[in-house]
């Protein structure tokens, strides 16, 4: 059995930890934005409410802008890049990761308003 940590990175359902949230890869990069409605296993509403992913949105922007910081902050100060180098590897970078963000948000934030319940599992 996963641990909610574990489930919240795998991106499975909150309820049972088992069925996938999102049916494509997050590197894939096929329906990047598509997520299941329903969990496959446990028939979770992965969507339980109008807006409900609202709250993802600014977990996606800290998330964000703290990795930017540190990205950069880390290529400029401790590698001793140029701020333009670093700043195109971050670019590139966050253009690889985009998906990743907008997904482990939506994760984080159903973990922390769905229970998980082990009779499912
Ligand atoms: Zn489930």
């Amino acid at each position: 059995m996963k641990t909610a940590a574990h489930s919240t990175l795998a991106m499975t359902c909150p309820r049972c930890r088992q069925g996938d949230m999102f049916p494509t890869g997050s590197f894939s990069f096929k329906e990047p934005f598509t997520m299941n409605d329903h969990c496959p296993v446990c028939n979770q509403n992965l969507a339980p409410e109008p807006g409900f992913y609202f709250g993802a949105m600014f977990l996606s922007y800290i998330l964000t802008g703290w990795f930017c910081l540190a990205f950069v902050a880390l290529f400029h100060w401790v590698i001793g890049w140029n701020i333009v180098s670093s700043f195109a590897l971050l670019l590139g970078v966050t253009g690889i990761l985009f998906v990743w963000f907008f997904r482990i948000s939506r994760s984080i934030w159903i973990h922390l308003n769905v229970k998980f319940d082990s009779t499912h599992s």
